[in-house]
């Protein structure tokens, strides 16, 4: 079975290596994205393996359907960037690596959280270069914030998990509350208490129609003065031209993102000898009270060996019995 493997990185190669074994699966590494200008690389292959900026729209889904591929896997968690509807018209199955660490970005976002607050990313420049002063650097306790998760789904609840060691006190919003997340003293409120009473708002729901830019004007309008947000789940969260106007106004008084609304066009490249044309992106990276990383809160060698090994088997149990537990179908996705 001959498998397209786009956005193929050095990672990638590793992992997939590694995991193929005697799997009978022969895959062929592709470094370019996959959309409407690449997908003619996928003749001659059953199945294509994407990634998060892949673009597995409707017009891609009909081009795979009549190059005779059959299974769109993906080796990550969301799939927002796949047409399912169009996918499952076509009759091409998706399946998906739906827990592969929930630790690694949970403990990424914490990682966003206490950099932001003492400042890591400029103290560790400050410190190379002689200087040895602390004005700027002032952090405040973690210990004793309120907290607020909207999501609390695999990684939102590893997440809550890390924070009680903090003694924060912790909000959530979900449309379906974890029973065991309320024993351990996680409170339930609605996403405007939850904006309303938050020191730290860190996010980890799926980008759906209903929580794109979830994080716009009238949202930051309701926050505490000096709020901190932390977005590892995905750009499109948040309404970039509007955590600007909030940075600026001191409404928002730190932003931590491992996902950017465009980053299609930016992550994982090395872009350092171009012109970012990206004026948003470049704006946010001019605040002293941003942290930026390029989406690399999965980024562990626990989580990309799982993806690698979940992303074969998913294969391998679709080709050999027809079905999968890790497949996205209609109603899985979309509960119809
Ligand atoms: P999950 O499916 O286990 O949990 C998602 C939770 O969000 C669920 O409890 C769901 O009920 C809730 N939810 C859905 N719609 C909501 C809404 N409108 N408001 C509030 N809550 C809502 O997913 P997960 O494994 O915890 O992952 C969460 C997200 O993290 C993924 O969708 C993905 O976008 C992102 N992610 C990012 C990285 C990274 O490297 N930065 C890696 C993995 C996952």
């Amino acid at each position: 079975m001959k498998i397209a493997v786009f956005s193929t990185k050095q990672w990638v190669r590793s992992a997939f290596d590694r995991a193929l074994g005697n799997s009978g699966i022969e895959l062929t590494y592709l470094e370019p994205r996959l959309d409407a200008d690449t997908v003619s690389l996928a003749a001659g292959h059953e199945a294509v393996c994407v990634f998060v900026n892949d673009v597995v729209d409707g017009a891609v889904v009909d081009a795979m359907a009549d190059l005779g591929v059959t299974t769109v896997a993906l080796r990550c968690a969301g799939f927002n960037n796949v047409d399912i509807r169009r996918a499952a018209e076509r009759g091409l199955r998706v399946v998906r690596v739906p827990a592969y660490s929930p630790h690694a970005v949970a403990e990424h976002a914490l990682g966003l959280i206490l950099a932001l607050n003492r400042r890591y990313h400029r103290a560790y420049n400050r410190v190379r270069d002689g200087n040895f002063a602390l004005d700027g650097l002032l952090g405040f306790d973690v210990h004793g914030k309120t907290v607020g998760i909207v999501g609390t789904g695999k990684i939102g609840r590893v997440f809550a998990g890390l924070l009680r060691g903090f003694d924060c006190r912790i909000l959530a919003y979900d449309r379906y509350p974890s029973e065991e997340l309320q024993r351990s003293g996680v409170e339930y409120v609605t996403l405007q208490e939850l904006y309303r009473q938050s020191d730290i708002i860190s996010l980890h729901c799926p980008l759906t129609h209903e929580t794109y830019h979830l994080i716009n004007d009238y949202a930051i309008g309701s926050m505490k003065r000096g709020v901190m947000i932390i977005n590892t789940s995905r750009g499109p969260l948040i309404d970039s031209n509007a955590v600007i106007t909030g940075l600026k106004s001191g409404t928002i008084g730190y932003l931590g993102l491992d996902v950017y609304e465009e980053e299609g066009d930016l992550f994982f490249e090395d872009l350092s000898e171009q012109v970012i044309q990206d004026d948003t992106f470049v704006r946010l990276q001019t605040f002293p009270n941003v942290l930026i990383t390029a989406h690399q809160a999965f980024f562990t060698r626990e989580a990309t060996d799982n993806i690698a090994e979940t992303t074969i088997t998913n294969i391998r149990e679709l080709a050999d019995t027809g079905s999968c537990a890790n497949e996205v179908t209609v109603e899985a996705a979309f509960g119809a």
